[in-house]
């Protein structure tokens, strides 16, 4: 049986066997998906002894562990290089060959499923993170009307921006626009807080969207809401979309996401 696995620390809670059992069920498919945690410090061993006692076709990588992932792959697609972050790895004899389909998961669940357009759009990216920069990279292409990055850290916003080509600005500053489409990239919700957006930001927002997803609407979520946000989600589409394009990755088939979303909600 074809063997996967998602790595993290801590990882028990993930989702990710329960999505993928569900898409090998669509194609009559028997996989084996488990999760695996990883002692931080520890990837290159641990990814080692992983390859050699179970041989898997591919892992999915989560929190901490994608930017070891980046490091430690062989050959890393266009989309990993623009995030410097790995969360699926196809296992090619010897070789390791890492993908990042986070950015193509949010921007599937944005269009597909939300039925919101990108095209033309001014959109708010907040974080400077692995997440943030696949989203941007994602994005690029879209045609927005503008994109640009929010950050705690303003200096790594600056970074990312220069990076990747887009605006660095301040919370503070993001007052003095609107933006059709804010995105919370960040892991401020872990800690129970929103990222420190004003108010007014959110005044002609189609589209708040939490990376985070929870059974409770997240801080970002409820100030987007108090703020006028027309319509708020969380991240729950893009973890069944980015899981997706990693099936396809591994198996060659494309599944229906829809009903696997309906089923975790
Ligand atoms: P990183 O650790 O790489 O980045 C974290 C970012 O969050 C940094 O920009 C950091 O700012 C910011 N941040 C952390 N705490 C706060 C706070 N209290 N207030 C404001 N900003 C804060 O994480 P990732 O980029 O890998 O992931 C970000 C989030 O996206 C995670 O919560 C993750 O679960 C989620 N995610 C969801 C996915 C999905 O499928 N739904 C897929 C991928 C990620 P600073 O630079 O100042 O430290």
């Amino acid at each position: 049986m074809k063997k996967f696995f998602v790595i993290g620390h801590p990882v028990a809670h993930s989702l990710s066997p329960v999505i993928h059992q569900a898409f090998a069920a669509q194609f009559d498919m028997q996989i084996s998906y488990e999760t695996r945690d990883f002692e931080p410090g520890n990837f290159i061993d641990c990814m080692a002894r992983l390859r050699r006692e179970e041989n898997p076709v591919g892992v999915n990588v989560t929190v901490p562990f994608k930017e070891d992932a980046f490091a430690y792959c062989d050959e890393v697609t266009d989309r990993a290089r623009a995030a410097r972050a790995v969360n699926t790895i196809l296992f090619d004899g010897t070789r390791a060959i890492g993908d990042n389909t986070d950015g193509v998961g949010f921007v599937r669940d944005v269009i597909g499923r939300c039925g919101v357009p990108l095209q033309g759009a001014r959109v708010l990216v907040c974080g400077a993170g692995g997440a943030a920069r696949g989203v941007v990279a994602a994005l690029k292409p879209l045609g927005c009307a503008k994109i640009a990055v929010a950050n705690r850290t303003h200096e790594k916003a600056v970074q990312l921006g220069v990076g990747l080509g887009v605006e660095a600005v301040t919370y503070v500053d993001t007052a003095r626009e609107g933006w059709e489409v804010i995105i919370n990239a960040t892991s401020a919700s872990l800690s129970n807080e929103a990222p420190a957006i004003p108010n007014v930001t959110f005044k002609n927002a189609a589209l708040a969207y939490d990376l985070m997803y929870a059974r409770q609407p997240t801080p970002f979520m409820r100030l987007a809401a108090e703020s006028g946000a027309a319509r708020v989600e969380d991240g729950l589409g893009m973890l069944v979309e980015q899981a997706a394009e990693a099936f396809r990755i591994w198996l060659g088939v494309g599944p229906e996401t829809a009903p696997v979303l309906a089923r975790l909600r």
